[in-house]
């Protein structure tokens, strides 16, 4: 089916530059059945159980929240996924990967061709992490997300330090999820920002993104972004940590000491929407409700759904052929 947004072969057109006044949302998810069956085919039987039962129901979620995993090629599901941002008044996402090396990505990315694009996932601390990273910013990506809680480890590990360099060499920016998980495996001992002091201190040049306003590691956040001028946040999610947070916060606070301690230019929308439930288009709405409640000025706004995620994951440079 042929769209505005498509040429006669059905192939997205390429996305031009992103438009003052629209919503970029800077953190979403992609999770399908060929995506999972690559992944599981270069793992040994007995690893990520979790995603082999999701690909054996064909189910994805929360426990007793489980949705239908999509089944499409890549072609087929970035012109639905750009279709479904479209009908959430959403100009364009990134994905934050959680597989590593994944070809179905690659394909994912090239058809989505700018509407929708990515950051790969990396383990910092494997000797084959700088080669990697240059593969996948080459075929496209933006930079990286690391899931230090989920994975068990520590950016400050000297382990670390030849990825970082290369992260700087390319301009890869970074989005590390810090604080609470729905992943039941995580360990919060790998949870407090503060890990990252050293490391956005020696990387000024790289912008690190600290996912849903660090998850309950609000306070670390901010004592970390007055440290370091390139530490952000972004937005996205539920924000159920507020729940656990104390003293008792209400969402347009949590905006409030952001945007006091890092100013309009750090903060950047997203929804943490993934593939299998409806689009979060309810967290759109709180957010930029709240937003227009505070008071902020277009240019304000502008920057935080739309302008701080076109400069911080360069979504209007070009990209290169991979
Ligand atoms: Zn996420």
């Amino acid at each position: 089916m042929q769209t505005s947004g498509t040429d006669e072969t059905g192939s997205l057109k390429p996305a031009g530059p992103t438009v003052a006044g629209t919503v970029i949302d800077a953190h979403t998810h992609l999770f399908t059945v060929g995506l999972l069956e690559e992944v599981l085919s270069k793992e040994p039987p007995e690893a990520m159980k979790r995603f082999r039962e999701g690909l054996k129901t064909r189910k994805w979620g929360r426990p007793g929240r489980e949705q239908t995993l999509p089944e499409m090629t890549p072609q087929q599901c970035a012109a639905w996924y750009v279709g479904r941002l479209a009908d959430a008044g959403v100009s364009r996402a990134v994905v934050m990967s959680v597989m590593s090396d994944s070809q179905w990505t690659r394909d994912f990315l090239a058809a989505a061709n700018g509407h929708v694009t990515a950051l790969c996932n990396v383990d910092p601390r494997d000797p084959g992490a700088p080669a990697l990273l240059e593969r996948e910013m080459a075929a496209g990506f933006k930079g990286v997300k690391l899931l230090p809680v989920n994975r068990c480890y520590r950016l400050s590990d000297p382990a670390c330090r030849p990825f970082f360099e290369k992260a700087s060499e390319l301009r890869a920016s970074i989005c590390v999820h810090y604080g609470v998980t729905v992943d039941p495996t995580g360990d919060l001992r790998y949870a407090d920002p503060i890990d990252l002091s050293p490391v956005s201190r020696d990387f000024p040049d790289i912008p690190f993104v600290i996912a849903h306003f660090g998850a309950g590691w609000f306070d670390s956040v901010l004592r970390l972004a007055y440290q370091c001028k390139n530490v952000c946040v972004d937005t996205s999610g539920t924000n159920n940590w507020m729940d656990y947070h104390v003293p008792k916060m209400t969402l347009s606070e949590v905006f409030e000491r952001a945007l006091t301690a890092m100013g309009p230019e750090r903060v950047l929308f997203g929804t943490d929407a993934g593939t299998t439930a409806p689009y979060r288009t309810w967290i759109k709405y709180q957010q930029v409700r709240t937003l227009e409640e505070m008071g902020l000025s277009d240019r304000e706004r502008d920057l935080i759904l739309r302008g701080n995620a076109a400069r911080i994951y360069h979504l209007d440079e070009v990209l290169e052929d991979a």
